[in-house]
């Protein structure tokens, strides 16, 4: 959806937003970029993983003059999002919210494959692979029920497979008293850091403007934040301010983010696929999730590797933490090997991956205001799974700052919760 900018001012203006430019279609913009880029911007987005730049592309879309700023850039190594590869499946039977999150994974699915077809005109990277997704459990569980469940209300194509069905189709994965398989055809692995770097350069195509820098709250009157500070001195102002944070929030904001944000570290290995053994690489394997870890095949072109992801540790900051796994993690995911891909036992590790997870104390996404301001928002939570919904979430928080989407169950699931973290650990799928 596109609103035209007569529209779109007059929405804004009514949402508490002020705009200055006149009306853009994609080649005007590229054209005026250089002159927007030296104009104040009606909106900042502080950070530019998954949150920020599906919002920032969204937010121009629909006709706001958007600057992105981030401390290392679309797509670096240090965020979340700037992993090598991310799930898109749609079994959430283990959330409390896991109807919604089917539904806008489905979605997703459907826009992760539109973008692709964008992108071949454009010279982007293929983005979206479509390699299912196989559960595989020795029981049932509560988790195995609510996806059936989700998946059946809302009509998502799933197959249960009995332990000869699986045998047959991928010899080469073992599961001793395989109880429960459900295979999700539509499901798929999306190059993570490659889709951010695609999304920032067709943001900047379009018009918008990236800055790499470090920046925090600046002047402020009232309720209403005037500047956003860029490290050096310089101040931004704009009419509205995203933080989109990620694992940093609890440094950018102690107080209000320091015990709803937790933050831990996930631990990925990708092992080389023997050469010429296609049994282990798009699309001769699904993705999985076998208890205690998920993953995926290698994908073309580069074949970085078989995925396994398996345990972590304590969060720390995520400026100054190692991103590489200490040799003494490297048991378990050989042990997953072990059990149920036994023919890569012993396979080299191509790579590792070492980063922060974002946890919400409810386990779903924030997208609302700060308490403390009427015109800063907060957009995080991803809680290990947002990725996939970035060209979902996106639109709706688009749309919901310009004031477009008002659905209130949406907006309460999706507010900053009062509670705080205790001492009490949380998990993913079971
Ligand atoms: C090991 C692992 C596996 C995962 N697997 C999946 C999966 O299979 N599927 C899935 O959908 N999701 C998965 N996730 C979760 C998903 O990757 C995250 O939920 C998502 O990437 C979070 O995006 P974000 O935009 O909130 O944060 P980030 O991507 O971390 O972006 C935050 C950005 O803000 C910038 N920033 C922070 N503070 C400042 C500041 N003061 N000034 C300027 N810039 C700043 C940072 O530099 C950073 O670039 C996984 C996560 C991990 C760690």
């Amino acid at each position: 959806m596109t609103i035209d900018r007569r529209r779109f001012i007059k929405t804004t203006a009514a949402a508490g937003f002020g705009f200055g430019a006149g009306s853009k279609g994609a080649g005007a913009r590229v054209r005026a970029a250089a002159v927007q880029a030296r104009r104040s911007p009606d909106i900042v987005v502080v950070g530019a993983g998954t949150f920020g730049m599906w919002t920032a592309l969204n937010l121009q879309r629909l006709g706001a003059r958007v600057t992105v700023v981030d401390a290392y850039g679309a797509g670096n190594s240090r965020q979340t999002s700037g992993g090598e590869t991310r799930g898109v499946r749609t079994s959430y039977g283990d959330r409390p919210h896991g109807r919604l999150w089917t539904r806008w994974a489905n979605e997703a699915i459907r826009k992760w494959t539109a973008w692709d077809e964008m992108g071949r005109d454009r010279l982007l990277p293929r983005l979206f692979f479509n390699t299912g997704d196989l559960i595989l459990r020795e029981a049932t569980s509560e988790y195995i029920e609510n996806t059936r469940a989700h998946w059946n209300a809302l009509g998502t194509p799933y197959e249960p497979l009995t332990a000869d069905e699986v045998a047959y189709r991928w010899p080469w994965v073992r599961f001793e008293n395989l109880g429960v398989a459900l295979y999700e055809p539509a499901a798929g692995v999306v190059r993570a850091r490659r889709a951010i770097e695609s999304v920032a350069r067709v943001f900047e195509e379009e018009g918008g403007t990236i800055r790499i820098a470090r920046a925090a709250i600046g002047a402020r009157n009232g309720a209403r934040l005037e500047t956003v500070a860029v490290e050096g001195g310089e101040a931004i102002s704009a009419e509205t301010v995203v933080f989109a944070c990620g694992p940093w929030f609890p440094k950018v904001f102690p107080r209000l983010m320091g015990n709803r944000i937790r933050i831990s570290i996930g631990h990925v290995f990708y092992f080389a696929v023997p050469p010429g053994d296609t049994r282990f690489a798009f699309p001769n394997m699904p993705s999985y999730g076998v208890p205690g870890c998920t993953g995926w095949p290698a994908l073309p072109p580069d074949h970085r590797g078989f995925r396994v992801r398996t345990g972590g540790r304590v969060g720390d900051d995520p400026d100054t933490s190692d991103r590489w796994i200490p040799a003494e993690s490297h048991e378990r995911p050989r042990q997953i090997l072990e059990r149920h891909f036994p023919d890569l036992v012993g396979a080299p590790i191509n790579e590792t991956r070492a980063c922060h997870y974002e946890s919400s104390v409810d386990r779903n996404f924030i997208v609302d205001h700060h308490p403390d301001f009427n015109n800063v928002w907060l957009l995080g939570g991803g809680s290990s799974e947002a990725f996939k919904f970035g060209p979902v979430l996106g639109e709706y928080i688009a749309r919901r700052m310009l004031g477009v989407e008002n659905d209130p169950e949406l907006a309460e699931g999706f507010r900053l919760k009062d509670e705080e973290f205790g001492s009490s650990g949380r998990r993913g799928r079971d």
